[in-house]
């Protein structure tokens, strides 16, 4: 038997259609752009999709035949030049590999092109009209995947994370590169079926480690031991999307048995629906969180590690401008000592430290620069602690060993004037600070710091939990913001709880 082989392409984009600024193909060189043996070489022994695809590969004795590789930082809509150049360059690999056995496609599920509404669906249609039936297509998604009917459709299965903050990326790859040699090799018929409760979850109650989505993650491992049953997944969605079918969805894959696919899925989707209440939650403005991390830091609590505020209306990860002001301003105005803050993106004020030096004390405003969801600039004298080029490996559990590239970093000692200091990383490139290796790559080791600020919804959990006291989430302003509530839609064609105050019954008998 000659070798199978398996063509393998990533094009990953969370999109917040909020945002103002597009997302340029720049954005997806800055975050890593990779070609041909290059994205197995990138990614290989990393904890990512295409690292747990190229494990099972070798193991399985097949061959990957690598496109592309691409993903930019969560942002605006994904502009028509460069959604594009990676789909067009895509399909024009996938068509010199026409003997390819299979395709694995890594995408996000979230992201939406200038000019589209759906950057995935397209795509996988374009590639199974070139693939044929009989080629099978897997396809990974991020859990924050909004799918639509195209994507499920033209894709014979789906396998999206099982975990948020996302630590099961390269158990992800394996899964699905598992499934796919399987279906390769006849030995399955994969076939899924999606159902879409009308559900939009404050971002934070997401966590798979505990509530919710904890208990709705393992009824989804009970449900998976079933006979038949291949996958059964659980996205919670991306609210930050003006598209009709943002909120949860849950698309369940079955050897050859549609009945079970929609059944599964079905009662999935009731159970979340069940409890929709526990979705929703109540947490501190900024203003009160930096004065409870002010309380235990007062009260010692903070000796055994920082308290870590969660910025997450301003959190890169979910669109926002990561140079929001709001909660910096906070810690100068309350005058905390020993804090940190990761990370303000401003490059005006890199390039002002940078040619200053070390040592020297710029002055000059700082953030607040994007728009008016994150606050106003504040005019600082910032003392240059350190200069660095911005790269760094993930040390923690998420996206292990991948490399992070801030762009060119300096860290800003800031003091308010009274007796509070704040070390602040500022960046040239827009990036979720999840790993707490971006400390240490600036000099400091977090565990020093009394109080930390971290623009980061939930993925920040990953690495800081272990190191810190507390950990207190902000329910502070911004693209990321954490309740749908705060957004104005214009292109949803139904009700969606707790936007709209449906009653207990409606969703059962509901369909789309
Ligand atoms: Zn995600």
């Amino acid at each position: 038997m000659s070798m199978e082989r398996v063509f393998l392409a990533e094009f990953s984009h969370e999109t917040n259609t909020f945002a103002a600024t597009p997302t340029e193909r720049d954005d997806f060189r800055n975050r890593g752009e990779f070609s041909g043996r290059e994205v197995l070489s990138e990614f290989e022994e990393t904890n990512s999709t295409i690292g747990g695809a190229c494990e099972v590969a070798e193991a399985e004795g097949v061959d990957l035949l690598p496109s592309v590789s691409a993903e930019a930082t969560p942002g605006g809509v994904v502009s028509k030049e460069a959604y594009e150049f990676y789909t067009d360059r895509i399909l024009e690999d996938l068509r010199s590999a026409s003997d390819a056995d299979g395709v694995l496609l890594s995408l996000h599920g979230a992201m939406v092109q200038e000019g589209g509404v759906d950057g995935e669906g397209p795509l996988v249609s374009a590639v199974r009209e070139v693939v044929g039936g009989s080629v099978p297509v897997v396809v990974t998604l991020d859990l924050h995947g909004n799918l639509t009917d195209e994507l499920v459709e033209s894709a014979d299965a789906l396998v999206a994370y099982e975990t948020y903050p996302h630590t099961d990326m390269g158990e992800t790859g394996r899964r699905a590169m598992e499934l796919l040699v399987a279906a390769m090799r006849g030995e399955i018929d994969p076939v899924t079926r999606i159902e879409r409760p009308p559900l939009l979850p404050f971002v934070p109650k997401e966590n798979t480690r505990e509530g919710p989505m904890a208990e709705l993650m393992a009824e989804a491992r009970r449900l998976e031991a079933n006979e038949g049953v291949l996958e059964t997944n659980v996205l919670p969605g991306f609210h930050q999307a003006d598209v009709p079918w943002i909120g949860f969805s849950t698309p369940v894959v079955t050897d050859g048995d549609p009945a079970l696919a929609r059944e599964t899925a079905r009662s999935l989707a009731e159970t979340a629906w069940s409890m929709r209440e526990s979705f929703v939650g109540e947490y501190p403005t900024p203003e009160e969180a930096v004065r409870e991390a002010r309380r235990l830091q007062r009260d010692g609590v903070s000796e055994s590690g920082p308290v870590v505020l969660a910025d997450v209306g301003d959190n890169p990860g979910a669109g926002g401008a990561a140079d929001g002001t709001v909660l910096l301003r906070e810690l100068l105005e309350q005058g905390v000592e020993n804090a940190g803050l990761a990370l303000v993106t401003d490059p005006g004020a890199v390039e002002r430290a940078i040619e200053a030096g070390v040592g020297s004390r710029p002055s000059g405003t700082l953030g607040g620069k994007t728009d008016d969801r994150h606050g106003d600039p504040i005019e600082i004298e910032g003392y240059v602690a350190a200069i660095t080029d911005g790269e760094f490996r993930n040390t923690g559990p998420m996206a292990t060993g991948v490399r992070t590239n801030l762009g060119r970093t300096v860290r800003l000692r800031i003091r308010d004037g009274r007796e509070g200091t704040v070390e602040v990383i500022v960046t040239e490139n827009r990036v979720q600070p999840y790993d707490a290796e971006i400390w240490r790559h600036v000099g400091v080791q977090p565990e020093r710091l009394d109080v930390l600020v971290v623009k980061s919804t939930n993925h920040y959990r990953a690495s800081y939990e272990p190191l810190a006291s507390e950990v207190i989430t902000v329910n502070s302003p911004g693209l990321g913001a954490m309740d749908a509530r705060l957004f104005e839609y214009e292109s949803l064609d139904r009700e969606l709880y707790p936007i709209d105050d449906i009653p207990v019954e409606v969703y059962p008998d509901w369909e789309r």
